[in-house]
């Protein structure tokens, strides 16, 4: 079966001058990835009638589907649907069906009490040659065309309006089953392993030799994150079942090479594999912070449902308050200061208590610049996570700017954490 290329035409001087984050191809590459159609390219272009028509050039050269976003709005700026008109030599036509449904929507969904004025009115005016894609959510409908390129092949252009909410609802429901029938593409499945601890270039030794045995339908890529990094295998194939076996056979023969440092069969993050470790054995958490500030929290509170096991958070920025609210001895303070192993382990303790939970996990560090006041070199860091039992410590020796030491602490500590929970489930 032959590979599909698509292209994604974003449309807005806002996404030039970073006013808007393009999130519109994200969700378009995603969704067309799962139905085994490549995005060759992504190309962003301003509201301007001669950019958008060469970029629609150029793209139909490689691609058989370029999907348009933006531009579709009421107002003069927006130029697709003039422009698309002129492209494909045809011409605006009032859409009955769709006057109908404006109409509903002013009145019934936004409660308008006045008339459809004459810029809501050409909403409903499309190119005749279209396909109209309905917009149950507003005015500006999609449209799909069919043309062909140099060698005879049908291209689809599809433009889409550019608000997300919108074009999702309309790509999703009315576009993406089209695509699937217009084009009968390979299968794609991916598989990810999540490593934890070891640098890129170190796990790619490690995994060499498979590396170099995969054939040619069979990609691996490295996707490094603080502290992580993840490996994705992805398999193109016109068989399900064949690719999903030889997929599999490539993913355990890597798995088992990196057993010490895999840490999720997916591409979960750290806080979602505590938050399931935790829900599992029915415990609660509590976090202690210093140099973090309170983001070891806010990574644990970001994963949907963790109320279920996480009791609350001191963040105790300096030695009153560590003294305060996590009971840490004001003579530890003094002799062995506010970044060290003993403060390290009393946070735990503490926060053990004040919260009632079943584990905690504790930061303090320098993160940075280096300041006349620091105890210690910036980036030495103390890190520790324990239960009433126990407690393990670990110092750590960072060299990167203050929002990179906060958060490679971070994710060092729910490491701690996540290998204390599995190495202490004691029912
Ligand atoms: P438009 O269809 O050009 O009138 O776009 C309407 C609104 O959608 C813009 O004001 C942007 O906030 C938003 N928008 C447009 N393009 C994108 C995109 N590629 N990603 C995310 N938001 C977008
Ligand atoms: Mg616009």
């Amino acid at each position: 079966m032959e590979q599909i290329n698509a292209s994604i035409i974003t449309i807005g001087d806002e996404l030039l001058i970073g006013q808007t984050i393009d999130t519109n191809s994200a969700f378009i590459g995603q969704q067309l990835n799962h139905i085994g159609i490549w995005v060759k390219r992504r190309v962003a272009v301003g509201d301007v009638y001669e950019d958008i028509w060469k970029a629609l050039d150029e793209e139909k050269e490689d691609a058989r589907l370029i999907i348009l976003t933006g531009g579709l709005g009421p107002t003069a700026d927006d130029i697709t649907k003039p422009l698309l008109c002129d492209y494909f030599h045809t011409r605006l036509v009032r859409n009955e069906a769709v006057l109908a449904h404006i109409h509903e929507l002013f009145i019934n969904v936004y409660k308008r009490k006045a008339a459809l004025s004459p810029q809501n009115i050409r909403q409903a005016d499309l190119p005749e040659t279209c396909e109209v894609l309905h917009n149950a959510h507003g005015s500006a409908s999609g449209m799909w065309f069919e043309t062909k390129n140099k060698n005879g092949e049908k291209v689809v252009v599809i433009s889409l309006p550019g608000v997300p909410y919108e074009m999702k609802k309309i790509f999703s429901e009315e576009a993406l089953p089209k695509i699937a029938a217009a084009f009968k593409s390979d299968v794609v499945l991916h598989k990810v392993l999540s490593t934890f601890g070891m640098g890129e270039s170190s796990v790619a030794e490690k995994i060499a030799a498979i590396e170099s045995s995969l054939p040619a339908h069979i990609k691996l890529a490295y996707l490094p994150g603080y502290g992580m990094v993840k490996l994705r295998l992805t398999g193109r194939g016109s068989n399900r079942e064949d690719l999903e076996k030889q997929l599999s056979a490539f993913y355990h023969q890597i798995h088992s090479m990196l057993k010490d440092i895999a840490i999720a069969e997916n591409d979960d993050t750290l806080e979602i594999i505590i938050g399931q470790l935790l829900q599992k054995q029915k415990k609660k958490l509590a976090t202690a912070e210093s140099c973090t500030g309170g983001y070891v929290a806010h990574l644990i509170t970001s994963v949907p449902k963790s109320s279920a096991h996480f009791n609350g958070a001191a963040v105790t920025y300096n030695n009153e308050a560590k003294e305060q609210v996590l009971n840490v001895s004001h003579e530890t303070l003094e002799t062995e200061g506010a970044v060290s192993e003993s403060t390290a382990r009393q946070m735990v303790a503490g926060a053990l208590d004040r919260f009632a939970a079943d584990y905690a996990v504790a930061t303090t560090g320098i993160m940075g610049p280096p300041s006349e006041h620091d105890e210690k070199p910036v980036g030495t860091v103390w890190i520790a996570a324990g239960n009433k039992e126990k407690i393990v410590t670990k110092q750590l020796h960072l060299g990167f700017d203050r929002e990179r030491n906060v958060q490679t602490t971070a994710v060092q500590a729910l490491n701690l954490l996540r290998q204390f929970i599995i190495a202490n489930d004691v029912k």
